[in-house]
Order: structure tokens, then C-alpha cells, then sequence
């Protein structure tokens, strides 16, 4: 065999490979998103996003503002009953930069009680409003003892009223992992979200909370630290792919999982290992 030949066949062998290694990897490996909504819950889109969540099975993360859960104490509750996350994205949205820390904590104590009054929950995450804080002021308000959950993928939703537009700054970028930046406030931003959705589910992406996803690449938050989004541990991406895990004493993990994924993961899995109800 000449040097060529040996060549061509040595690239023809990796071509082979190639093709019969990136599909499987490509569908086995399952790929998890956190969708964030801000600012609400809104009298005008929130019924609609929930509608269409609950049409598609899917829960997300709602960062939800105290004066606004007052005024609709109703969507609050449904938004927590579908199995989405609540987070507190203080009361006034007054950005905690412009606020002393005493009022600070305040703004945040007062929007986690009318979200234990609406909802019967307590806040498990925290997004401070536009993203900004001071994390030395913050570590040190007992009120803010909260993972701080900012984003990683912003489609500026707010300011744009083309939802195809919305959808494409998403779904063009997004990476496993991510946390992306949305908010119940329009018609666009809402029907952007269905569109992302449908979308990415098709990639093979899954969309879970942001707490889900945290565990699905194994971080384990901790209170008053800023998290953009996870990075998925080799350990933990193994586990998941694995069904034992899934049947083992403990499991689901001490964390806030949403009946509905806990359903979706255990409709994947065959009846005789899916113990989960
Ligand atoms: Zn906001």
C-alpha cells in the first residue's frame, strides 16, 4: 500500500467514525435550559404563558415582583401550582444599588411575604432587579440569603415587539446550560417564548427550573452567590444519561423539582425503574 492510499484509508476510517459517533452523542446527551420570567405576574400575558406552558408540559422560573403579586394574587398561586419556580425580585423594583441595605432588605422581606401569602411558597431564588446589586451588601442581608440567579442569554424581549426576532436572538446562541432572560410583560415576548420552546425542543433541548438545572450539572447553590448559568459536570452528565440514579434510595434530591419534569424524566425511563409518582 503506497503512503496515499494508507492516508486516504486512515481519513476514511475517521470520516466513519465521525458520522457514527456525532449522532449518538447528539441524541443521547440531553441538553437543559432554564426560561426566567421577570416583573410579574402581568393581568394581560401571564394567563397566556401559562396556558402555553402547561399545554407543553414545561415549567420555568418566575421572578416575581411583590406589588404585582398583590395585584394578582390568582396568577401568583396558578403559576406556583403548574410547578414552576418562584423566585423574589423584590417588591418596588427599585434597583438595590439606589437603596440602602436596611431598605434593601425591606423591599426584599416585604415581596417575599406577599408571595407566601399568594402562593404559600417561599421564594427560592433571588434576581435583583436589572441584574444589579452589591454582592458585599448582599452577602451580609439575612432577607437576601438566596442563590442569586442573573442570565447568560438576554433577547432585550422588553424593548422589542417582534416575537420571530425575540425567538432567533435565543435560539441562535443558546448552549447547554443556559439561563435565559425573558419577561411576562407582551404579546411578543410571550409568543417569542412558545416559538423558543418549540424550537429547541426540537434541538433535543429540555426545558427545566433554574434549581433543576443547577442539578442537572451538578452545582449545588449556595446562598448569596451569583450564578449565570451551569456548566454540566462530567460526572453529572453521566448520571443523568444513566437510569440507576433515578431508582436510588433519596431520589429526587432534596431540591425544589417540579412534579411535571419529575413526570417527564420518568415517562423516559422503562415502568419497572421510574419509582417517582
Ligand atoms: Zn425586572
Amino acid at each position: 500500500m503506497t503512503d496515499g492510499e494508507a492516508m486516504r484509508r486512515w481519513l476514511c476510517f475517521l470520516l466513519i467514525l465521525g458520522l457514527a459517533v456525532i449522532p449518538i452523542q447528539a441524541s443521547d446527551a440531553p441538553k437543559y435550559v432554564a426560561l426566567t420570567f421577570d416583573d410579574g405576574p402581568n393581568g394581560r400575558f401571564t394567563k397566556n404563558l401559562l396556558d402555553g406552558l402547561e399545554q407543553r408540559g414545561i415549567c420555568a422560573t418566575f421572578f416575581l415582583s411583590g406589588y404585582r403579586v398583590e395585584q394578582f394574587p390568582q396568577l401568583a398561586k396558578r403559576i406556583a401550582q403548574q410547578g414552576n419556580e418562584i423566585g423574589n425580585h423584590g417588591y418596588s423594583h427599585k434597583l438595590f444599588t439606589k437603596l440602602t441595605p436596611e431598605g434593601v432588605c425591606a423591599d426584599l422581606s416585604r415581596s417575599a411575604e406577599a408571595i407566601r401569602e399568594a402562593t404559600g411558597q417561599e421564594p427560592t431564588l433571588l434576581r435583583p432587579p436589572g441584574g444589579l446589586f452589591d454582592a458585599e451588601i448582599l452577602k451580609n442581608i439575612p432577607c437576601a440569603n438566596l442563590p442569586i440567579i442573573l442570565w447568560s442569554v438576554d433577547p432585550m424581549d422588553w424593548c422589542c415587539k417582534d416575537a420571530a426576532t425575540i425567538a432567533k436572538r435565543v435560539t441562535s446562541k443558546v448552549k447547554d446550560g443556559d439561563i435565559i432572560l425573558m419577561h411576562d410583560m407582551s404579546e411578543s415576548s410571550v409568543e417569542a417564548a412558545f416559538r423558543i420552546i418549540d424550537t429547541l425542543e426540537l434541538q433535543g433541548y429540555e426545558f427545566v427550573t433554574v434549581s433543576e438545572l443547577a442539578w442537572m450539572c451538578g452545582t449545588r447553590m449556595e446562598n448569596g452567590v451569583p450564578y449565570y448559568r451551569f456548566s454540566k459536570k462530567a460526572s453529572i452528565s453521566l448520571r443523568v444519561a444513566d437510569t440507576e440514579p433515578w431508582t436510588k434510595p433519596g431520589f429526587p434530591p432534596p431540591l425544589p423539582f417540579s412534579a411535571v419534569f419529575s413526570s417527564r424524566v420518568s415517562s423516559r425511563r422503562s415502568p419497572s425503574k421510574a419509582p417517582m409518582a
